[in-house]
């Protein structure tokens, strides 16, 4: 689904990300973990075309991205849950969803998908009428991401979903990201959050200075004996 191969990526000729390479087979739930400024919004970002490449190349379903305008990308089937979930304050939730319907293919099924974000999170349905910005940290968080589900994507890119939660709205909105998943899509999780999300993603990368040290199962990192001193402080 996605393969990415030694990319590199600056910011002012300051290296964020060097050769770094990561897979997401069709229907994996993959991880990215890593301190921060590690580089895992970067890569995000490269994955989403905010930041360019300037080596190396990413694939998307067969397809070479890394050229793409970033409008592109969602059009092909890549979504985007920003770190800070970034909705619209002033607009209603279901303003919100709407906004997500951003390509020509989701507009007309628009109507349809919302009904299918609602039954995913009835919270959001409850309360489909508030302003955004009046919601609480969990809800807006599911709100960006029913946003994002609003273009029914075959990858979704998840920027630490748990930032700024506290640990029970945390298991709730982990909870909603294995539904989804279990629905068949990729997901590709960047978290600071190791302990979380080495309970959830089959696979994952260690992130560190804007490189891949570590990579394997979500078994083999928890009992890796780096990670556990860095990230499970055990
Ligand atoms: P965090 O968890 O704190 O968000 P992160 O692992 O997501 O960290 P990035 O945000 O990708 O890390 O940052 C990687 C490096 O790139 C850091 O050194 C950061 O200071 C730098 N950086 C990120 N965004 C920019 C930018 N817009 N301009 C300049 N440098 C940036």
């Amino acid at each position: 689904m996605l393969q990415i191969d030694s990319i590199a990526v600056d910011y002012d000729r300051i290296p964020a990300l060097t050769n770094v390479s990561i897979h997401v087979n069709p229907g994996e739930f993959v991880g990215v973990i890593g301190a921060n400024r590690a580089g895992k919004t970067t890569l995000l970002r490269a994955i989403s075309g905010l930041v360019p490449v300037h080596a190396g190349h990413i694939m998307f379903a067969g397809e070479r991205i890394d050229g793409l305008a970033s409008h592109r990308r969602p059009e092909l089937g890549i979504a985007h849950v920003p770190e800070g979930r970034q909705v619209f304050p002033r607009l209603t939730v279901e303003e919100n969803l709407i906004l997500g319907a951003i390509t020509p293919a989701s507009k007309p099924a628009r109507n349809q998908r919302i009904e299918t974000v609602y039954a995913l999170f009835p919270k959001l349905a409850e309360r489909r009428k508030q302003a955004a910005g009046t919601l609480s940290g969990g809800e807006q968080q599911m709100l960006a991401i029913g946003r994002a589900l609003m273009l029914d994507p075959r990858l979704l890119l998840l920027d630490e979903p748990s930032m700024g939660l506290a640990p029970i709205i945390v298991d709730e909105v982990y909870s909603k990201i294995c539904e989804i998943q279990k629905l068949g899509l990729s997901i590709l999780l960047v978290e600071q959050n190791v302990p979380m999300a080495l309970g959830v993603i089959s696979r994952a990368y260690v992130l560190e200075h804007g490189e891949v040290s570590i990579s394997g199962s979500a078994e083999a990192l928890k009992t890796d004996p780096g990670v556990r001193t860095a990230f499970l402080g055990l």
